[in-house]
């Protein structure tokens, strides 16, 4: 998500004329993109404006903007911590970074506004942003959150959900297969509760089936809202890729129940056996935290015993960060020990997990999506979202190319043209 969010502050800097460099040190405008998710993001920043503070020519402006500047007092501690910041906006008013770069050139004054909410014709779609994943291009079809998950700032920082119409969503992924864009990414915080004038995110799927070829993927979902029909749509689909990211966190009824996720690990069981009975050979991922607030020893075993049912095929592990201004902040926290002690044991239990499937995928023919290309190898995904790498002289980037697969090497798949 940030990552289109860059694409289109570069968008807005393209339109007034601003080109990319490699080098800070050549920079005019440095732009710092922030993330407030995790506490790590956010002391990264300080250290990255340390640089380019000592790096950056004499008159290069530096503007701050992402969810960190969103949180409360944090655009004043920002601005007191480091001066030679120009300007310093918020998620809500970024699209106008334009407005301000002209604001401070001309003034020499600095900005620093952060609002609460969008205005009036303020829409974050404004901008046409600089597409930099090849032949990926993401797409937002709604902004924000209303779910408040105990541990998690998104909510207060990026605002309540806001969907984009859907006539709007389906004509700027006509232009972008027009383009040649073969896979499209939808985001937003919780894409299955999109809604607009009363059409739903399976109603948007429906309208995106298309002749192109192309591949369609989504994320995130949220599992207490993924509808039944999901599982149908992305069968008969001709262009959805057959996976699904879907973020459990936990695998004990308690710790669900206190990150306020509103299902059970029985219901998100049964979920996700009824996509495996309809695509049996279905790529699932999902997002394990550890170490939240009161976690005990067999919560966490039911975390590991959940990931074992399921065999996820990939999986994002983290350990719990405390967010000012959140419920579970206030709650007893763990120590530091325990938490590092449990992801190092969920990860080199997924391992082996991963290292299983991947296994089993051995002669097995695959749909690849070449995404990079160098020499003869060629590096790509799977229809069921498996990274697989084969030898090709004649397979360009952006070709769908059948694909044996030889060998697994953990969980590194390696195949050969059929
Ligand atoms: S659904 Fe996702 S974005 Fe929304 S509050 Fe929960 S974790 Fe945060």
């Amino acid at each position: 998500m940030n990552v289109h969010e860059s694409e289109k502050l570069a968008g807005i800097l393209q339109s007034r004329g601003y080109l990319p460099c490699q080098n800070v040190e050549d920079a005019d405008v440095i732009v710092l993109n922030t993330c407030c998710v995790r506490e790590t993001a956010e002391t990264k920043v300080y250290g990255h404006l340390g640089r380019i503070k000592s790096q950056k020519k004499q008159g290069a402006i530096i503007a701050v903007c992402g969810c960190m500047t969103q949180q409360p007092n944090a655009a004043e501690k920002l601005v007191k911590r480091c001066p030679f910041v120009n300007i310093v906006i918020g998620t809500f008013n970024q699209p106008r970074l334009g407005d301000y770069l002209d604001r401070f050139i001309q003034t020499g004054t600095r900005v620093i506004e952060v609002w609460t909410s969008e205005k009036d014709g303020d829409c974050a779609e404004s901008t046409s942003p600089v597409r930099s994943s090849g032949i990926n291009a993401w797409v937002n079809i709604m902004y924000g959150c209303n779910n408040f998950c105990t541990y998690c700032i998104v909510p207060y920082v990026r605002g309540r959900e806001r969907c984009r119409p859907i006539d709007n969503i389906v004509s700027d992924i006509d232009s972008l297969l027009s383009k040649g864009y073969k896979q499209i990414t939808l985001l937003g915080q919780n894409v299955n509760s999109y809604r607009y004038m009363g059409k739903t995110f399976t109603d948007l799927l429906k309208e995106l089936e298309s002749d192109t070829k192309y591949r369609l993927k989504f994320m995130t979902s949220h599992p207490k809202d993924i509808s039944p029909d999901l599982a149908q749509i992305i069968s008969d689909s001709k262009v959805l890729s057959h996976s699904l990211h879907l973020p459990v966190q936990a695998g004990s009824d308690r710790i669900l129940q206190a990150m306020n996720r509103h299902y059970t690990r029985d219901e998100y069981l049964a979920k996700i056996s009824s996509f495996r009975e309809l695509i049996p050979n279905i790529g699932l991922s999902s997002d394990v935290m550890v170490g939240f607030p009161t976690e005990t020893e067999d919560d966490f075993l039911q975390t590991l015993d959940l990931v074992e049912r399921v065999k996820y095929n990939n999986l994002f592990m983290f350990i719990y960060s405390r967010r000012s201004g959140t419920p579970a902040d206030t709650m007893p926290q763990l120590d530091y020990s325990t938490k590092q002690k449990r992801i190092d044991r969920l990860i080199k239990f997924q391992f082996e997990i991963s290292k299983q499937l991947a296994l089993g995928a051995v002669g097995h023919t695959a749909e690849v999506l070449v995404s990079d290309k160098d020499g003869s190898k060629c590096y790509g995904k799977s229809e069921t979202d498996a990274a697989i790498t084969f030898e090709s002289d004649s397979a360009q980037i952006g070709d769908f190319v059948r694909v044996k697969i030889v060998s697994a090497k953990n969980a590194n798949l390696t195949g050969e043209v059929v």
